[in-house]
């Protein structure tokens, strides 16, 4: 039988988001978290077209989405950020904005715009 990991084409990318994690937030990443980059197609059959990257509370999973069109690196940060604010009841909240938009984007500049 197929091995199910090969057919999602799962990539684990747990290290480069504690590494990109650390580089922003001064605080360590949330422990038992894992990251994986995936196809887009599996995050958008399940979340929608728009979707490139889902942080799922509940199993400690993040996932990216890989040629979404958007950079890769991008939405792993997009994904970080809403890590950070997990208990924001608004998606893409004030308090999401700032460490997306004022924190990571200050710290990481240009380099967002890549693919991991
Ligand atoms: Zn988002």
């Amino acid at each position: 039988m197929a091995n199910p990991r090969r057919l999602l084409r799962l990539r684990n990318i747990t290290e480069i988001a504690r590494h990109t994690w650390s580089r922003i937030w001064p605080e360590p990443m949330p422990s038992g978290w894992k990251v994986y980059l995936v196809r887009k197609t599996v995050i958008q059959s399940v979340h929608g077209r728009q979707v490139c990257g889902v942080t799922l509370a509940r199993s400690k999973t993040i996932l990216v989405g890989r040629n979404t069109g958007h950079y890769s690196f991008e939405t792993l940060v997009h994904e970080l950020a809403h890590l950070r604010t997990l208990e924001e009841q608004i998606d893409h909240g004030p308090r999401w904005q700032h460490e997306f938009n004022s924190v990571a984007r200050t710290t990481l500049g240009s380099e967002l715009a890549r693919h991991i």
